[in-house]
């Protein structure tokens, strides 16, 4: 009965994305260690090909690092314009199987295929088939994971990256979760992991099999989420971006940023994660929110009405800027930022008086979100209203 009725949930999760998409769109290039990257003196790593990586090179690493590490590496500069386009026939391919798509970034999305069985077969067949189309109409690779839950289905597709595909049956999502090190939690960074790890607990077994209490003393609120996670509870529901009221991103910082113009970049780079998620979904927004989570886990929210409705990067960030003095002071520590919108409304942007110069000036700012994106680690970026404390993903491209 219960088997019968779980749900068949879907993460697709597109392998080393902007790198592979340079390599495909040149032969000259597959093969190669590839980074994606700005080749400036402050330039970041924004995406490593697979071949680069077995020299340590990673996302978010610093260029003139990544270069020591592999001297020989090929530096391509992003086309953030051309990922989102690779992007929307991702999407495409992922609704040609159900509605129920959200969207967590420009290369991963879960899926609730529970209700399209009937047509596409279960969520195994559904998943090879969107491995197949992703390969043979892009000439591209993803991983899947297929479980009951969102959670699982997350964790499942880092699994066996590059091409793989993981599946998760009801009856196994304990044992499946049990061996695993903590660090595969969702919201587990560095400093909580650190402090998990000093009491103990090294999988995520041991975090379900722990008192409740016991780590909420250590996690504070959020540790009723990890409990019951880390012993495969997870209902939340797959929300489409088209049904949703709001769209946000938020993240927490693994040190507390302590003055305003530090919450600018993350600000930036979250204005730019709800713009693609706009863009995508043919919306836009009226209301922009900024929120505050403070050093001592108080939160604070300040929004603003807009006369137009906007989906663009920089207009969101404007917005969001904007917010910024009307919170209390924040010299002792703001630990997360989260920009989100609502007020939202189908249908194209308004026309511009200089179309060209507005766009030229968007893909810039796209290119240099892209760069912050993983400076800032996309690992901690989702949806704010999912999990709301301590939203991160763990994903590595
Ligand atoms: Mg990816």
């Amino acid at each position: 009965m219960e088997e019968a009725r779980a749900r068949q949930i879907l993460h697709v999760d597109m392998d080393a994305f902007y790198a592979s998409v340079e390599q495909r769109d040149d032969p000259a290039l597959r093969g190669k260690p590839v980074i994606v990257g700005g080749r400036s003196r402050r330039g970041v790593v924004a995406a490593a090909s697979y071949e680069v990586r077995k020299f340590g090179v990673r996302s978010a690493m610093s260029m003139v690092e990544a270069l020591q590490r592999c001297p020989n590496a090929i530096v391509v500069p992003p086309r953030m314009r051309h990922y989102a386009d690779v992007s929307e026939r991702v999407f495409d391919i992922f609704h040609r199987f159900t509605p129920l798509v959200e969207g967590l970034s420009f290369d991963e999305a879960f899926l609730d295929v529970t209700g399209s069985q009937r047509l596409f077969g279960d969520g195994i067949a559904i998943a090879k088939q969107i491995k197949g189309a992703i390969r043979e109409e892009l000439d591209l690779t993803g991983s899947a994971g297929v479980a009951p839950s969102k959670f699982v289905a997350k964790v499942a597709s880092d699994l066996d990256k590059p091409d793989g595909l993981v599946v998760v049956a009801p009856e196994s999502v304990r044992e499946f979760l049990e061996p695993l090190p903590i660090e595969r939690m969702w919201g587990v960074g560095k400093k909580a992991s650190a402090q998990l790890r000093a009491r103990g607990f090294q999988t995520i077994g041991d975090l379900a099999a722990t008192p409740v209490e016991s780590l909420e003393a250590v996690l504070g609120s959020w540790g009723r989420s990890v409990h019951e996670l880390a012993r495969g509870e997870d209902d939340r529901p797959v929300v489409p971006d088209r049904d949703a009221k709001s769209i946000g991103a938020e993240e927490t910082f693994e040190s507390d940023l302590k003055t305003v113009e530090a919450l600018e970049r993350p600000l930036l780079h979250q204005a730019g994660r709800v713009a693609a998620r706009l863009s995508r979904s043919g919306l836009r927004a009226r209301c922009v929110t900024v929120k505050l989570k403070y050093h001592d886990h108080t939160s604070k929210t300040r929004q603003m009405k807009l006369p137009e409705p906007i989906a663009d990067t920089d207009s969101i960030y404007d917005a969001a800027r904007s917010l910024l003095p009307r919170f209390p002071p924040i010299a002792r520590g703001v630990r997360l930022t989260g920009v989100s919108v609502s007020d939202l409304h189908e249908g194209p942007a308004a026309p511009t008086l200089f179309p060209d110069e507005k766009r030229a000036r968007r893909e810039q700012i796209e290119a240099l979100t892209g760069e912050l994106r993983e400076r800032f680690g996309r690992k901690s970026l989702t949806r704010g209203r999912l999990l709301d404390h301590h939203a991160r993903g763990d994903d590595d491209d």
